[in-house]
């Protein structure tokens, strides 16, 4: 599936449109989600044209993928939600309800998370 370069995200990356920034460097940029789920709902993305985790590790330079992971634990100090505790998530595809089609990690804190899926198989 090719990416789309209109997507949401892809615009925020390219100053079309604001966001709450959090956090940048050379190869993530977070900000806090519009809706948020939690005291603290921040979203991480990368700097390229990405849709999933699946194509991003699979096409993105390492410098990227290391930098992006290497954002994501930064901003989950930055936030000061280690000792507290926080959750990640990527929702990918259809199945798990990806509204934004450019890969995103949500990073959720500041109360009790709550199980991780809801109960069922
Ligand atoms: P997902 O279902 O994982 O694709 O989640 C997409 C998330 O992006 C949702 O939690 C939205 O609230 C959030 N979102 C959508 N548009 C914006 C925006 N312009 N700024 C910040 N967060 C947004």
């Amino acid at each position: 599936m090719s990416y789309d370069r209109d997507n949401i995200f892809a615009r925020i990356l390219r100053g079309e449109i604001p966001c709450n920034k959090v956090y940048e460097d050379d190869f993530a940029l977070a900000f806090h989600d519009i809706h948020p789920r939690a005291p603290v709902h921040v979203l991480v993305i990368p700097k390229g044209d990405y849709e999933s985790m699946a194509d991003f590790t699979a096409g993105a330079p390492d410098d990227l993928v290391a930098g992006y992971i290497r954002a994501i634990g930064t901003v989950a100090r930055q936030l000061g939600v280690e000792e507290s505790g926080y959750r990640l998530l990527a929702n990918t595809g259809a199945n798990a309800h990806q509204e934004v089609p450019h890969l995103h990690v949500h990073i959720f804190a500041g109360r009790p998370l709550g199980a991780m899926l809801p109960p069922g198989k």
